[in-house]
């Protein structure tokens, strides 16, 4: 485990609009999850041994500094740059500290992760919910545990997740499934969408969340094609012709795939639109809530 030095670690986000999170905070840097397509390889984070996970020196009397310094409440989201859930934190336990700051400082939190070990945390996570808002989001994206062992290779299992999710659902906790990216050729079936909201379902999310495609850039595009052709041979050049240095990646049918997904949510009751799902977690907090 490396350290490196950071100055501050709580930082106000440009809006609102991602969860309602006014706050982001990545305590660790990098993440050993090796999902093929992350973006946080990008070369424009300048972090090119992001599979080694760096932990932020001194970072939990750093975090305290940043709270106390915040005029303004709000919630702290973790998880965009790097899993706050990774294996080191099971010793470690920065993560579990840091929402102990963010409690007692009356902060919210918005996390983002793969590991069902967020599942040890779920006692701080009501203590924040009793008063501020708490969502956790399950970054879950193939139904089918080999193609989820081949895309996201270190990470815990589909099964793992959902369990992870039933869990923190039913202690009462704000949760949803982050269902993106959706790969195209790999986990772009209707089956597979469909099935992934239904077990979302089951495990009492309120809210599915989807960009029915995938993002790339300089540095991650490379690291996904080298991954493709060990695990899909021949699909790289196919995702060139189609997408060549796009930005943003649509799977074929992508419309097709998002009213899927708008109309199944529906049906199971669960939100879909980023409005209505910042409006639901922060339900039964306006006193609180006047203060952002
Ligand atoms: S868990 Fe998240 S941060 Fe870690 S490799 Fe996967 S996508 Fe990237």
């Amino acid at each position: 485990m490396q350290s490196i030095p950071a100055k501050t670690i709580v930082t106000r986000t440009k809006s609102e609009e991602w969860f309602g999170a006014r706050y982001n905070m990545n305590i660790y840097r990098g993440c050993c999850h090796g999902c093929i397509y992350c973006d946080s390889r990008s070369s424009c984070y300048r972090n090119p041994d992001f599979d080694t996970v760096k932990v932020k020196e001194n970072a939990l009397e750093i975090i305290r500094g940043d709270l106390r310094r915040k005029v303004q409440k709000g919630v702290v989201a973790t998880g965009a740059m790097s899993d706050p859930y990774n294996p080191f934190e099971q010793q470690l336990k920065l993560t579990r500290h840091a929402l102990e700051l963010l409690w007692a400082y009356g902060f919210g939190a918005a996390v983002d992760t793969k590991s069902d070990l967020i599942v040890r945390d779920r006692d701080i996570l009501s203590d924040i919910a009793e008063q501020m808002p708490v969502l956790v989001k399950f970054s879950i994206t193939a139904a089918d545990e080999e193609t989820a062992a081949k895309i996201e290779p270190h990470a815990p299992s589909t099964a793992r997740r959902f369990a992870a999710m039933e869990q923190l659902a039913g202690a009462g906790l704000f949760t949803g499934l982050l269902l993106m990216p959706v790969l195209p050729g790999i986990t772009d079936s209707r089956e597979n969408i469909r099935e992934l909201i239904h077990r979302a379902a089951a495990a009492g999310a309120r809210f599915v969340y989807t960009y029915p495609g995938l993002t790339m850039r300089e540095g991650q595009r490379e690291y996904f094609y080298a991954a493709l052709d060990r695990e899909y041979p021949g699909f790289s050049a196919r995702y060139q012709r189609r997408y060549g240095g796009r930005y943003h990646c649509p799977a074929p049918g992508a419309k097709a795939l998002w009213e899927l997904c708008q109309e199944e949510s529906a049906r199971l009751g669960l939100l879909t639109d980023m409005r209505g799902i910042i409006a639901a977690s922060r339900q039964g907090y306006g006193e609180q809530l006047s203060l952002f």
